[in-house]
Parts: C-alpha cells; structure tokens; sequence
C-alpha cells in the first residue's frame, strides 16, 4: 500500500518574527539574507569557483592566517569539530582535551569514537584553565593533538589561548582551537599564536544561517595528514579530498550548498566592510553595557570576572525564578529567544547572546527593558529602570 498523500494542506511558510539573542544562530543581515535567494550556480561553474576564491580571501582575513588549507565545511560548526580531529587522529594516539564547559565534553565523545586514547582535564563551568595545568598534563600523557575551546558557549568563558598554544608546541603536539563562538567576535589569531587547526560556524559571530563550517588547517597539521598510515575513516571531511575541490583541482567531491555558500560570502564581505577592529570594539562596547544592566537586575555571571566572552554572557537564574516561564514569556509575548543552561546549567542559567550582526546597543536596550519587565511581573523586587540606567551610563561612560 502506497502511503497516503497528507489529508491537509500546508500553507506557504510564514515564520514568526523573533530577535535572536541566544547562544546561536544569531540575526542575519538583510543582505545576507538577500544572497541566498539569488540565482544558483553549478558548484563547478567557474563564476561559483571565482566566488570559493574570493570566500577563501575573505577566511583567511577573518582567521588572521596565511595558511593554504582554509575553507569552509558543508556542515554546521559540529562538522569543523569532527573534520580537525578525523584528519589528525589515528587510533591509538595519545589525546588531550581542556574542558571548561558543554563543547569541550562533545569533544571528549567525539575523539573516543576514534580509538584515540583520551586524557581529560577538566574545569567547573565558569573557569578557565591556567596554562600550568596544560602544562602539567601535556607532561604527564605526551598528547600527539590538544582539543580545547577558545569560547565556550554553554558558560560564557573566553579561555586565553597564546600561552597554553606555546606549552603545547614546545611538548611537540598540536592544538585544535574551536572557534564557534569566537570567530567574528574575538581576535582569533591563527598565525600569531599559531594555532593547528582552527574551526567556527557561520550562524553565531559571522551572523549567516547555520550551514557550514569555516576551518583552517596550518602547514604542520597538513604534514601530519599527510603522514598519516590509515586512511582518514570518514569520507565526507576528510580535507584532503575536500582541498581537492578548494585547491586548483576543482575535482568535484560533494555539491556545495550554493545558497549557503552565497550567504557566507555576503557575510564575510560585511565583517570586511566593517574591520575586524572596529568589529571587535563594538562586541566590547555592548558587552560593557549589557553586563552593567543585567547586574542592575541582580542577575551574577557563570564564567568568572576578566574570562567573560562578549559574545555569549551566561548568568544564573535568581531563586525563585522559573526558568521557561520567563523565556517562553520573552518569546511568545515579546518575540524574543534568549537560551537556556547546557549541560550542569540546565535550568540554572540564561544565555543572552550579542553576536556579529546582533551585538547593537538597540537590542541590548531591548532585551534590558524586557526582562526587567518578566523579572518584576515574576515578583523581584527591582528599581524600575534600574538596567536601563545602568546600560544607558555605561555607554555614556
Ligand atoms: C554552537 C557551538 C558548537 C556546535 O556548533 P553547531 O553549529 O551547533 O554544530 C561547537 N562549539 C561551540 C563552542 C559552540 O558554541
């Protein structure tokens, strides 16, 4: 029996108007939004090749590296994860990975599965690690690749990369640096600090649609592929095949999702337009005013004072205060998404994400008025006013 065709009828898609300021995907650009309804190209086309060339570019700024093997991932930021440890690891090899939070763990689960013998070191969510403690643990279990992340979305902790990266080296690994929710809006400093492998997404700090993963691969990581005695064991990210298509080959390996790849090369060509720098000040600038507000709402920080990302701020839930009733309140009343706690924060925290395109002083403004208004209708007892004034002086100031 042939299954029945659906006895209703659907009608075109009208999705409800939000302001994304959770952990990810983040606004987009109307201009982004406007390349992905353009026209598609074949993905051997020389004019889609000419535009993976200028995107390239275009990576190669936004990472701060010279490195050949840049490109970006059919896949969301999980596949540049999986595509850096894939292509480094061989079973049986000795792997460190520095977990502050949600990410480094799915990094954890990710390199057992390839027979990688897995040493872990661990934080409380909300700190970082202090380079000595690498560095006692690169001594002790003689890694061939270090895994940590630089953002950690899921505490809001930005971990300070350029010492640990020199440990590593000196003890002759390599490091892969997840970038998901730094890229855009941090300095991620491939070559200077000399990171191995580097990954991010397109949906948070580059403020495209999630779909793909920028990632780069330094020459070192590239020598170690190449030596490499087992075949990488997934075909679809392994990036020797896929720098094939990317390099001057253009040998056909999957089909590039066109209109995503539209929609990165839009958004890159924005954070070019804007500077890296001046990018960065902003994502500074309304990260000073959002954090003065949410303390005027007597909210406190996970991640601890000088480690916090401006991308991502994570505070706990007040007692008292149910976590879904003030979110589902944001959303369906006021049409905003801000997230909720992962993993040990489950229920314990919010997430307000101020990435790329979002980080603005009219969302901050926004978002401040808004949950003053669910915090006070939940019973806190709070000055009115009391976060936009605080957000207004930070500016100010
Ligand atoms: C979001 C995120 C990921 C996963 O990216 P997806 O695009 O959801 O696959 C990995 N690491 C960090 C730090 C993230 O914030």
């Amino acid at each position: 029996m042939p299954i029945a065709s659906p006895s209703r009828t659907f009608a075109p898609l009208n999705p409800p108007q939000r302001l994304l300021l959770g952990p990810g995907p983040s606004d987009v650009h109307p201009r982004v939004l406007a390349a992905m309804t353009l026209p598609l190209l074949g993905h051997l086309d020389p004019a889609f090749v000419a535009m993976m060339d200028e995107t390239k570019e275009m990576l190669r700024y936004v990472f701060q590296t010279k490195n050949p093997m840049t490109l970006a991932l059919p896949g969301t930021g999980s596949s540049g994860m999986e595509s850096a440890f894939v292509n480094l690891i061989e079973p049986g090899d000795s792997v460190l990975i520095c977990v502050v939070g949600y990410f480094g763990e799915r990094m954890v689960d990710m390199t057992e599965r390839l027979g990688a013998k897995v040493h872990v070191i661990e934080k409380p969510y909300g700190e970082a690690f202090d380079p000595s403690e690498v560095r006692d643990a690169v001594k002790k279990h003689a890694p061939k690749v270090v895994g940590i992340v630089h953002a950690e979305t899921s505490s809001g902790v930005l971990q300070p990369l350029e010492e640990i990266v020199k440990i590593v080296h000196e003890a002759g690994a390599l490091i892969v640096v997840d970038a998901v929710t730094s890229l855009g809006c941090v300095p991620v400093m491939t070559d200077e600090w000399g990171l191995d492998v580097v990954f991010s997404c397109t949906q948070k700090g580059l403020s495209c649609p999630p779909g793909m993963a920028p990632i780069s691969f330094s020459p070192k990581a590239v020598e170690t592929i190449h030596a490499r005695k087992t075949k990488v064991p997934n075909w679809y990210l392994d990036v020797s095949l896929l720098s094939k298509y990317w390099g001057s080959d253009r040998a056909y390996h999957h089909t590039a999702p066109i209109s995503m790849a539209y929609a990165l090369r839009e958004g890159l060509s924005l954070v070019i337009e804007e500077t890296l720098e001046a990018r960065f000040a902003r994502h500074v600038r309304n990260q000073k005013a959002l954090k003065a507000g949410l303390q005027a709402l007597g909210l406190t920080y996970v991640a601890a004072e000088g480690f916090q990302v401006p991308a991502v701020h994570a505070v706990r839930i007040p007692d008292g205060i149910d976590d879904l009733t003030i979110r589902k309140r944001l959303l369906n009343d006021m049409g905003i998404e801000i997230g909720g706690g992962l993993g040990s924060l489950k229920g314990k925290a919010w997430r307000i994400g101020l990435m790329g395109q979002g980080s603005k002083e009219r969302n901050v403004l926004l978002l401040l008025g808004a949950l003053e208004v669910c915090l006070r209708d939940a019973g806190c007892s709070l000055k009115p006013g009391a976060a936009l004034e605080a957000a207004g002086a930070a500016y100010a100031g």
